[in-house]
């Protein structure tokens, strides 16, 4: 049995969820290619504090129903017959019965959902022992897995597409499938 450890935003629902809402809220037409780093200050010509405040006052609608990436349902599903699932998200704890009703809705397993509002996932993984991680944002790929020892997969994205050190088991992936190929052969060898 594996623990298996997931992101939500970017990993389990596509990367260009949020794109819509700021698009419109602030009369863009950015485009994916464009978001080249995570902060989408650099392309809403915002502060983090606007960004972020806009953000908060909205996340509840713009969380409710975002849409899942193309093979996590699947591809989760089988891993839960024999496996734990856990999510950690940075997400606030304020919207975890939204968090929990969206995976509930789309028909997502989960043994485990935290949300711990910082990006900051290195003592969660810890805690529960999570032995691979699923990932989108660059920093926190590398920094579990160099801390906790553990292979991540990195979800591409524009925003993501920088060099992967050598010292850590950072993989990355294009898609689930590709990710469900590593994993398999890396499961073959526990
Ligand atoms: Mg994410």
């Amino acid at each position: 049995m594996i623990r298996f450890g997931f992101d939500i935003d970017g990993t389990t629902t596509t990367n260009d969820w949020l794109l819509p809402y700021v698009n419109e809220h602030f009369g863009l037409n950015v485009q994916m290619e464009e978001v080249v780093e995570y902060d989408l200050n650099h392309v809403t010509n915002t502060t983090p504090e606007e960004f972020g405040k806009w953000f908060i006052e909205n996340e509840e609608r713009m969380y409710l129903d975002p849409p899942i990436m193309k093979g996590a349902k699947e591809i989760i599903t089988k891993w839960a017959e024999n496996n734990e699932i856990y999510f950690i998200s940075a997400r606030g704890n304020d919207v975890l019965n939204i968090t929990s009703n969206w995976l509930k809705e789309n028909e997502i397993p989960f043994n485990h959902l935290e949300l711990i509002g910082t990006h900051d996932k290195i003592n969660s993984v810890k805690k529960h022992q999570i032995q691979i991680f699923f990932e989108d944002r660059h920093d926190n790929a590398i920094n579990i897995s160099r801390e906790c020892g553990i292979p991540c997969i990195l979800f591409d994205a524009p925003y993501n597409r920088l060099p992967i050190p050598e010292d850590v088991t950072v993989i990355r992936c294009y898609n689930w499938k590709e990710a469900l190929e590593w994993v398999n052969e890396w499961m073959a060898q526990q």
